[in-house]
């Protein structure tokens, strides 16, 4: 974009937003690179109404809009083609409701994860989603990326509980998906359409979540094993059981403490149940946390792989997640990588962190554990290098629904200027 374009963007964007909120200076800007591209100018709307005003802007202009949180993930996706217009959430911060008696609770796109859970935890109550840097994870983020971590064994993904969400499509038209308004034109669940759909149909401004009681207490179980099938052989004894805990996370020899196959499970109650559980899962224990310990356990948990050069994370069908781990194990030792593997190894999401290569090794690893997975299983590469992203398919293969997902495109963002170039269309 040319210096005097910008400056003409400049004073409409800042007769929005006002002057303080569009930054175009490059030495401002510089830190909110991505992939290399550094945006022409940032824009943080105070509002629904200023959000819709850029947004129609943009679609006029025909400016790429990446929508942006708390910064801590952009590398999620292909590098993007260009970064006009970056839309940044930090000021739609406001509570719109929340009713603890009904336990739900509705907040604007840039409330971090942590504002949030504090909030309701002074409540008694959870908002289960455990990931790392939740001081800086805006609720927006983690919608558009559906972001979970190990407390999803119980609670589900987002899209389990999450009741609504508001948005702004990429023509600038205000709207809302979720509980009385659940189907838009083209017949989808607005709500789980936004969820994991990374920036390109809309820009969402808040959204609406049922939240869960705090448990008593908690208490987490270490089970470690001489292998991954004995581990494997652990996991269905557990799901099988009546137990019904919070997490039930493995973790690979590279990923783990002790260095061995590990089972974590986290169950939560009273004294009663928790000493029940500890009776019930036997001599596998081999250590049990509570209080600051156990915090420490899964802060470790949530933060495994985020200095690993390259991170996956694979969806497969819950009996095939120990077939898929040991595969991995197999093509890292091939290609002479190190790999982390762990994951909510109940629901089938797996994590895996590979180190120690040549770009070569990554992208063969990759391309061949893809070759190996069942049908039904995804693979995502959630970090590489900006140099492999032209090699290695950052989505895999395209999905089934495609043409589903093209019609709500064209429904939301016609002009594809939302993340362009960033996700599968
Ligand atoms: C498959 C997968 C699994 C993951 N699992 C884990 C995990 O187990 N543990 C963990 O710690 N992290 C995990 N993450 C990463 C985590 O979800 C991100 O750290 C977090 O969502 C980033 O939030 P942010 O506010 O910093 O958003 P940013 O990093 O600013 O943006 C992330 C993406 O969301 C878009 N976006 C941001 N705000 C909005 C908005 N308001 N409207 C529309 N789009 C928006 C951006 O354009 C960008 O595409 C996972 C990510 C993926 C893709």
């Amino acid at each position: 974009m040319s210096t005097m374009a910008t400056s003409v963007r400049m004073n409409e964007l800042s007769s929005i937003v006002g002057e303080q909120y569009v930054v175009e200076a490059p030495q401002k800007l510089k830190d909110l690179t991505i992939d290399g591209v550094t945006p022409a100018i940032a824009v943080t709307p105070g509002s629904v109404e200023e959000v819709a005003a850029v947004l129609r802007y943009a679609y006029e202009h025909d400016l790429n809009v990446v929508p942006a949180g708390g910064f801590v993930h952009q590398e999620i996706g292909n590098i993007p083609t260009a970064v006009d217009l970056l839309l940044r959430t930090e000021r739609l911060t406001g509570i719109e409701h929340y009713d603890p008696g009904d336990l739900t609770i509705g907040v604007g796109a840039g409330v971090t994860i942590s504002e949030l859970q504090s909030l309701v935890r002074d409540q008694g109550q959870v908002f289960p989603i455990d990931i790392a840097n939740a001081d800086r994870v805006t609720i927006g983020g983690a919608m558009a990326v559906a972001a979970s971590g190990p407390h999803r064994h119980f609670f589900g993904g987002l899209r389990d509980f999450c009741l609504g969400v508001r948005f702004v499509t990429a023509e600038g038209k205000a709207a809302k998906g979720g509980g009385r308004v659940v189907k838009n034109v083209a017949g989808f669940d607005l709500m789980k359409l936004m969820i994991g759909s990374y920036g390109t149909l809309a820009v969402i401004t808040s959204a609406s979540f049922k939240l869960f009681p705090h448990p008593v207490a908690t208490r987490t179980f270490v089970c470690e094993f001489a292998s991954l099938n004995e581990a494997i052989e652990f996991r269905d004894f557990v799901m099988a059981s009546p137990l019904s805990p919070i997490c039930l996370e493995l973790l690979s020899p590279k990923a783990s403490v002790g260095g061995t196959w590990t089972i974590a499970v986290r169950a939560g109650g009273s004294d009663r149940v928790l000493a029940r559980y500890g009776s019930e899962l036997g001599s596998a224990v081999t250590a049990a946390f509570d209080g600051s310990p156990e915090h420490t356990f899964w802060d470790r948990v949530e933060k495994l792989g985020n200095e690993s050069p390259v991170k996956v994370a694979v969806s497969v069908p819950p009996n095939s997640g120990g077939e898929v781990i040991g595969t991995m194990e197999r093509l890292a030792g091939e290609n002479h990588l190190e790999l982390q593997a762990w994951g909510r190894i109940g629901v089938g999401f797996l994590l895996m962190a590979l180190n120690g290569g040549m770009a070569e090794n990554y992208v063969g690893c990759i391309r061949e554990l893809r070759k190996s997975l069942p049908r039904d299983a995804s693979t995502v590469v959630m970090r590489c290098p900006v140099s492999l992203k032209p090699e290695i398919s950052v989505w895999g293969t395209s999905p089934n629904n495609m043409d589903a997902m093209m019609a709500a495109k064209r429904a939301l963002s016609p002009k594809d200027n939302l993340n362009r170039g960033r996700f599968l269309l």
